[in-house]
């Protein structure tokens, strides 16, 4: 049980997001793994989270190319749910854009629950894990019917021998360039108010990014561990569930 002085310190900085969503014109909000954990995907970089048990190389485009049955067996085994649903964090993010207090997403996660969640305004950095094109003849597959398929699914029918016809996800691997990450840059320099969700914020580009909002923007980190960023004059950061954490904001957002 957190001690009575811990809890009304959370109490103030969930009014004070409060208060600042309300008077924000430009809300940004950068997700990260710990947005769908509470969706029952695994994240990346915790204690328990997919490279404390395989190397991040595996989702590079070297180890892709070389040993494809392996690329997919580990996206299966540890970032493929099949009917993934959103979660109350993702749903009160798509509200928060309907009342037109969040302006833009940008999320570094390849499951598209902020799409099915019904946010409209995402910038998904890192790509979608929805679908997988042909790398020879560009055909576009939904991914979750691939799979269904079974066998060697990633191999596209365009050649009858496995050669360049790899189906690859969607999704940007190690090696790769973000393509829209000048899109993310400029939209992060507009904000007024930056939410920075379930991100340890480690990892390039993200934690390069959130360096560029403006110096008189704020900024509310909520992630299960702290950053490097926790401590920073425009910085609230709050330890505790995202989903929990925005629903006792959205009570405060109600009632204003
Ligand atoms: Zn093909």
């Amino acid at each position: 049980m957190p001690d009575e002085s811990s809890l009304k310190k959370i109490m103030d900085e969930i009014k004070e997001v409060a208060e600042l969503l309300h008077k924000s014109n430009n809300t940004v909000v950068l997700t990260g793994a710990g947005m769908s954990t509470e969706s029952g995907i695994s994240d990346f970089r915790s204690n328990r989270g997919v490279y404390s048990e395989i190397p991040e190389e595996v989702f590079s485009l070297t180890y892709f190319y070389r040993y494809p049955r392996q690329f997919y067996d580990a996206v299966l085994k540890y970032l493929y749910i099949k009917d993934l649903q959103p979660n109350i964090g993702h749903i009160i993010l798509a509200e928060w854009e309907e009342k037109g207090l969040v302006h833009q997403i940008i999320t570094q996660n390849v499951d598209s629950l902020h799409f099915d969640a019904g946010s409209k305004k995402v910038i998904e950095i890192h790509g979608t894990g929805k679908t997988a094109t042909c790398l020879r003849c560009k055909r576009q597959y939904v991914f979750a019917e691939l799979v269904a398929k079974g066998g060697e699914f990633y191999y596209c029918d365009c050649l009858d021998k496995h050669a360049d016809n790899l189906i690859k996800r969607d999704t940007v691997l190690f090696e790769e360039n973000v393509p829209r990450y000048e899109d993310a840059f400029k939209i992060i320099q507009k904000a007024e108010l930056v939410f920075v969700l379930g991100t340890s914020l480690t990892v390039y580009p993200v934690a390069d990014l959130i360096e560029y909002a403006p110096p008189r923007s704020k900024i509310v980190i909520i992630n299960k561990t702290t950053t490097s960023f926790d401590n920073s004059r425009q910085v609230i950061a709050i330890h505790k569930p995202i989903g929990k954490t925005l629903m006792a904001i959205n009570e405060l957002i109600e009632v204003q």
